[in-house]
C-alpha cells in the first residue's frame, strides 16, 4: 500500500515525503512542477508529473498505483496573487480537490489529510485562535481553502471519505540534513526574504508596517517548523487509520513573534547586519496572529519539539546559505 502525496515537490509536501520514506512507507508522488521542484522529489518515491484537474491522469495514477491515503499539499497559496487571479485559484485548489475526491471516491480511497490555513480566519476576534472560531476569510486564497474543507466535509456525509483538515500558521525551517528548503519564485514569505537580505541577494528587508497595534509596531506571527508541521500530518494519518472522525485542527506553537523580533534573531543567527527598512502596511495583513494547538497536541498526541524560533531561523539558514540559488544553483559547501 501506498500514500500519494499531492504536491510533493513543493517545500511542504517534499518534507512530508522525506518523512513517510523515513518510516518506510512507501510513498506516490503527484506535482505539475508548476511551482515544484523536480529536484525536491525524494529518489525512492514513485514520481508522477500531472496536474490534478486532469481526471484521466490522476484516474491512471490511481489504477496503476495501490494507494492507501491521500495527502494532499497541491495548491496554489499566495494571497497576494490569489487578490489578482482569484479564478486560477478557484480553478487550481477548489476545482482540482473536487477532481480528486470524485477519483478517489472511484477508486475506493478514504482517507485523506489536507493543507488548510489560518488564512480561513481572517481578521481573529481574539487570540490564540481556536478551530471553533468564525472563519471569515479575508483572501481568495483563504476563501478557496474553506471552500475545499466544506467540499470534504460533505464528501465524508456522502461518501465516507474521511479527511483531516490542518490549518497551518506560518511554516518555516527545513529538514535539518540540508537536502530539501523552501525556494519559491517569487518568494514572498518574511524568514526566507530575511536570509536572502543576509545573503546580500536583496539591499534590505522591507518592514510591512511599524504602526500596528502592537508592542514594536510590527505583526506577529505564530511560527511552525516544518518537520513539526509534518509530524502532526503523520499522526493525522495514524488517526484515521484507526477509525478517527473527521476533524480541523490549527498547527502553531502558540506564541507570536514580532517582524522585528524575527529580523533581530536572524541577525544573531547569522552573524550579518540584514539592513531592514520601514515600508507601508501589507494589504489584508492582520496585526496578529496566534494559534491555540491545544486540539492537535489532545486528540492527535501531537508534540511540536523544535518550536524555538532561533531552531527554525537556524535550520532555514542552513538551507539558505548552502542553495543560495535554491535548487536551480545546487548546492554550495
Ligand atoms: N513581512 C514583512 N516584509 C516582507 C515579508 C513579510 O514585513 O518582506 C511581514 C508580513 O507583513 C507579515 C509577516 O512578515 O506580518 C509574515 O509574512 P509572511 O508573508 O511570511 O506570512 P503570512 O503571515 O502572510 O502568512
Amino acid at each position: 500500500m501506498s500514500i500519494l502525496v499531492l504536491g510533493g515537490a513543493g517545500y511542504i509536501g517534499s518534507h512530508a515525503v522525506y518523512q513517510l520514506i523515513d518510516q518506510n512507507h512507501r510513498v506516490v508522488v503527484v506535482d505539475s512542477l508548476e511551482t515544484g521542484h523536480r529536484q525536491a522529489v525524494h529518489p525512492d518515491a514513485a514520481y508522477y508529473q500531472g496536474d490534478i484537474r486532469d481526471k484521466q491522469f490522476l484516474d491512471d495514477v490511481f489504477t496503476k498505483e495501490d494507494i492507501d491515503a491521500v495527502l494532499h499539499f497541491s495548491a496554489n497559496s499566495l494571497v497576494g496573487e490569489s487578490m489578482q487571479q482569484p479564478l486560477k485559484y478557484f480553478s487550481n485548489n477548489v476545482y482540482g480537490t473536487q477532481v480528486l475526491l470524485e477519483t478517489m471516491k472511484e477508486h475506493n480511497v478514504n482517507r485523506i489529510v489536507f493543507s488548510s490555513t489560518a488564512a480561513t480566519y481572517g481578521e481573529p476576534e481574539t487570540v490564540p485562535i481556536t478551530e471553533d472560531m468564525r472563519t471569515n476569510p479575508e483572501s481568495t486564497y483563504g476563501e478557496t481553502k474553506l471552500t475545499m474543507e466544506k467540499m470534504m466535509k460533505w464528501c465524508a456525509l456522502a461518501y465516507g471519505i474521511k479527511y483531516v483538515s490542518l490549518r497551518y500558521f506560518n511554516v518555516a525551517g527545513a529538514r535539518k540534513t540540508g537536502e530539501i528548503g523552501e525556494d519559491h519564485q517569487p518568494e514572498t514569505h518574511l524568514i526566507p526574504i530575511v536570509l536572502q537580505t543576509a545573503l546580500e541577494q536583496r539591499k534590505a528587508i522591507t518592514i510591512f508596517g511599524e504602526d500596528y497595534d502592537t508592542e514594536d509596531g510590527t505583526c506577529i506571527r505564530d511560527y511552525i517548523h516544518v518537520e513539526d508541521l509534518i509530524d502532526a500530518h503523520l499522526l493525522a494519518l495514524s488517526y484515521l487509520e484507526n477509525g478517527g472522525e473527521s476533524e480541523i485542527f490549527n498547527l502553531g506553537s502558540n506564541q507570536g513573534f514580532s517582524v522585528k523580533q524575527i529580523i533581530d534573531t536572524a541577525r544573531k543567527v547569522t552573524g550579518k547586519q540584514i539592513p531592514a527598512v520601514s515600508g507601508e502596511r501589507r494589504p489584508g495583513d492582520p496585526s496578529v496572529l496566534i494559534a491555540s494547538a491545544d486540539k492537535a497536541k489532545r486528540i492527535l498526541g501531537w508534540q511540536p519539539s523544535r518550536t524555538s524560533i532561533e531552531t527554525i531561523i537556524e535550520d532555514a539558514w542552513n538551507w539558505h546559505h548552502t542553495h543560495p540559488h535554491g535548487y536551480d544553483g545546487g548546492a554550495e559547501a
